[in-house]
């Protein structure tokens, strides 16, 4: 059972579209199962209507006309329970809907199951028979897995004609919404340019050729450099490999020849792709045919076309790089978005960011943010190989995207640009006011940096410290660790920058989702792993280079503090103090007048929640890192778009830590602060304040917009709100909650609704 299933999903992940995966379906169960009927009927959202979209079995007329309606017949029964239907005879079930055009007439057994696709029902795959039995246990739990492997296949199949504005059942249509999560907000209107990671012939999009002639000669000049070079290779080998193993390099140059697979590749062009598009085209077609075949052997050969292909392609792209032109409205789209993807694109074209992967909290999207450029990311049902060029809007309110937009919808969408250039105009009045309540009381707005562009940016937003530098950014762009000297240099801009205003320097933290190319950690999982202080504590010697570099910085300003990462218990917090101490030593023999700088402890584990009292009592200040505390609190990957939906720091379990930890902190007397991304929430921030957080730090874009909250409402407003909120037992009933207060206090539309964490 199991080689037959992996046969069909793999037969059906050939499919050029949603009808050809459907059809393949029908044939393959119904061959599989032997039964007489098998059809599919998928849900079209325009029309409200389960629609019979492919069959064997039934009359081939009805298919792409006959519909029933939501809950109409065993079909609509399925879909509305979610749940299969297995019955030995159907039409004396009372939800039997006689479809005549169908014929189904003569069968009476029937198995229904639902296709179900995140918790969404697709439509319904149903097998009949004639005679009156019903499916036996096997055959319904094949049908039930099949259908759950399937339904990734169809709901791609259904989101690649979305995006031509095409529903399933062939209607045009428009607003195409895809749903992702906010990875920073604002609304933005632009033209896809995909970019993708090079020599890698899945993620080829889409293009038309501007020359056809030139294509087709360009592409075979491509392939004669390929030919030349396996001709070397052949050459070289000789005598080194067995003469069979040499061969496969002269099948290699033959299937490049005009008659085989080059030629396909050029009679593609010639139908206006570019090459390519037009060789991955060719090449995952064929890789698809070998990796199907049952022969081992045969299926391995899928191996060298990918390796051939990849070649071609390599020649290709390096002699037009892949991405020349950005166009003025773009909305960057990459599977996976890196830095330095949002480093090439010029700034002033930039519009907005769409990530395949990722979530709102990864590390792209906070850059993101930095930026301030709408963004969405893990939009993972978004077929994106097909967006280049295509208009989209990217609202990263919501999370969603949304193609083919209505004169209507992008009307709508305009006149929301303009209320936030409006409110952007509005905020910058507020930028040398204090950050005070209504009566007065008065909170820190600190900022997250990274890169020294942070830094002068955050100034002009009358930012009154840094909360959290995030060091790992320096070294993450280098191609080796920088040097004590060189970390000394970029450290003293920071703090030279901001003197007299204190600087939170974290220590290095490394692992996660944050690898150096110079320092790769491979782990299962990385997040539980080798990260943060405990890959400083194991290499003393980068942790001193560190500590020394910041000290050295700070001389003369003595604007420092010191920071560590990922504390789990005291012996960490040990351990660092007595590097730090060391290296304190070590400048102090060596003449220079450094001053011991306070240090912090950062709480983003649930064990450093319990310990505050302790880790408060060892060192000067504590952050919290609500990003990692609520990924640990919630065992929910920050970077995963899967479980993005049940990311909240709004979950009443993350509320009810971070009060404990500001309640122990100051039992302490020790400063409390947070660097999380919901202390940039407006809506959050309010409850941070209520909770006693002596300084909140944050993203500079977002700054002006929290000052501009907290001066809307009083302290007494908040901690009502506090005190209401911290009763309800649901994250969504909070967030409305707080949404609600902000409302009555006034507080303008754009700046409720951001969803950033
Ligand atoms: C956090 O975890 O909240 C934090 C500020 O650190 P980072 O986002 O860099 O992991
Ligand atoms: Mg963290």
């Amino acid at each position: 059972m199991l080689e037959q299933l992996r046969r069909i999903v793999q037969k059906v992940n050939t499919a050029k579209d949603l009808k050809s995966a459907l059809d393949i379906i029908v044939t393959s169960v119904r061959s599989t199962l032997n039964t007489q009927v098998c059809s599919v009927y998928l849900l079209d959202t325009d029309i409200n209507c389960h629609v019979l979209m492919a069959s064997e079995g039934l009359k081939k007329e009805a298919v792409g006309h006959v519909s029933l309606a939501i809950g109409e017949g065993l079909v609509g029964l399925v879909a509305k329970h979610a749940e299969p239907i297995n019955l030995q005879d159907a039409p004396l079930h009372p939800s039997f809907h006689y479809l005549r055009e169908t014929g189904e007439e003569e069968f009476h057994s029937f198995l229904g199951v639902p296709i179900i696709h995140h918790r969404s029902v697709l439509g319904v795959l149903v097998v009949q028979h004639r005679e009156r039995r019903r499916f036996d246990e096997e055959e319904e739990a094949f049908l039930i897995t099949l259908s759950a492997q399937l339904a990734g296949v169809i709901a791609h199949a259904e989101a690649t004609g979305a995006i031509e504005g095409i529903s399933p059942s062939g209607q045009k249509t428009s607003d195409t919404v895809f749903t992702g999560v906010s990875g920073s907000s604002g609304v933005a209107i632009g033209h896809a340019v995909v970019v993708f990671p090079h020599a890698d012939l899945r993620q080829i999009p889409d293009k038309r050729a501007k020359d056809i002639n030139a294509e087709i000669e360009f592409f075979r000049s491509c392939l004669n450099a390929v030919r030349n070079d396996m001709r070397e290779l052949h050459a070289r080998l000789a005598g080194q490999v067995a003469e069979e193993e040499r061969q496969l390099f002269d099948v290699y140059v033959r299937m490049l020849d005009d008659g085989a697979l080059g030629n396909e590749v050029v009679e593609r062009i010639r139908q206006g792709f570019w090459a390519q598009g037009a060789l991955a085209y060719v090449a995952n077609e064929h890789v698809r045919t070998f990796e199907e075949m049952n022969d081992p052997y045969l299926r391995e050969r899928a191996l060298d076309i990918k390796d051939l292909c990849s070649r071609v392609l390599f020649y290709l792209q390096e002699k037009e790089p892949l991405v020349t032109e950005y166009r003025d409205d773009t909305i960057l789209v990459s599977e996976e978005l890196t830095p330095s993807m949002l480093a090439e694109i010029p700034k002033e074209k930039l519009k907005g960011l769409i990530s395949i992967k990722g979530s709102g909290t990864s590390h792209v999207a906070i850059l993101a943010r930095s930026m301030g450029i709408p963004t969405v990311m893990g939009v993972i049902d978004l077929p994106y190989g097909q967006l280049n060029d295509r208009e989209v809007i990217v609202d990263g309110y919501k999370g969603e995207i949304i193609s083919n937009p209505s004169d209507q919808l992008r009307n709508r969408y305009l006149e929301t640009i303009k209320e936030q250039e409006q409110l952007t105009a509005g905020l910058e009045g507020l930028k040398d006011l204090p950050c005070e309540t209504a009566d007065k009381h008065r909170v820190h707005l600190w900022v997250n940096t990274g890169l020294l562009s942070d830094v002068v940016r955050s100034l002009d937003q009358g930012a009154e410290g840094i909360g959290l530098f995030r060091t790992e950014v320096p070294f993450l762009l280098r191609e080796r660790f920088p040097s004590e000297k060189e970390q000394a240099e970029i450290y003293r801009e920071q703090l030279e920058a901001f003197a007299p205003k204190q600087v939170t320097m974290r220590t290095l933290d490394v692992g996660g989702d944050k690898s150096l190319p110079y320092f790769p950690i491979e782990e299962a999982n990385p997040f539980l792993g080798w990260r943060g202080i405990r890959v400083t504590l194991d290499h003393p010697e980068i942790f001193t280079a560190q500590i020394r570099a910041m000290l050295r910085a700070s001389i003369g300003l003595e604007n420092l503090q010191i920071m560590l990462p990922m504390i789990s218990n005291v012996h960490e917090v040990n351990s660092a103090m007595q590097l730090i101490k060391k290296s304190y030593r070590e400048l102090i023999q060596e003449g220079l007048e450094v001053k011991f700088p306070p240090i912090g402890v950062m709480i983003e584990l649930p064990a450093a929640v319990y310990q505050t009292r302790v880790l408060a009592k060892m060192v000067d200040f504590i952050s919290i890192g609500s990003n990692d505390l609520t990924q640990y609190l919630l065992a929910v990957d920050r970077n995963n778009p899967r479980v993005a939906n049940l990311y909240t720091a709004f979950h009443p379990a993350v509320l009810a830590a971070l009060r404990q930890v500001v309640t122990e902190a100051q039992k302490q007397g020790k400063p409390v602060s947070i660097c999380g991304e919901m202390a940039g929430d407006p809506g959050a921030a309010v409850l941070l304040m209520a909770m006693g957080f002596d300084i909140l730090s944050m993203n500079a874009s977002t700054l002006l917009k929290v000052k501009s909250v907290i001066r809307s409402i009083t302290m007494d407003a908040a901690q009502d709100l506090l005190e209401q909120v911290m009763e309800l037992d649901d994250a969504q009933m909070i967030r409305s909650a707080v949404d609600l207060a902000l409302y009555n206090a006034g507080v303008d539309r754009l700046l409720r609704s951001s969803r950033t964490n």
